[in-house]
């Protein structure tokens, strides 16, 4: 019977290593995504997070727009309705 922690994708030593350098929460999207769950705005959300350092405000302030996910970069403030 499935518990739903059963390992899907077993981790190659680089991310293995690789895992170990994100924090707990973050180590359990970038394995959802590596064993081919997730959404693609998981994807970019974890993207923006690597190329970044996971420095949020980082992300939030990038000014990197010609990066071709620079239109699809989380941590932007909601736009006002009305
Ligand atoms: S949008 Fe900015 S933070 Fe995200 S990957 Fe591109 S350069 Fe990095």
């Amino acid at each position: 019977m499935s518990n739903g922690n059963d390992l899907k994708h077993v981790l190659n030593e680089r991310q293995v290593k690789r895992l170990t350098q994100w924090t707990p929460t973050r180590q359990r999207m970038l394995q959802r995504l590596w064993s081919g769950g997730g959404t693609r705005s998981l994807a970019i959300r974890m993207f923006c997070l690597e190329c970044v350092g996971e420095d949020v405000p980082a992300i939030t302030g990038c000014t990197a727009d010609t990066c071709p996910l620079w239109n699809f970069r989380p941590f932007q403030p909601k736009p006002k309705k009305g």
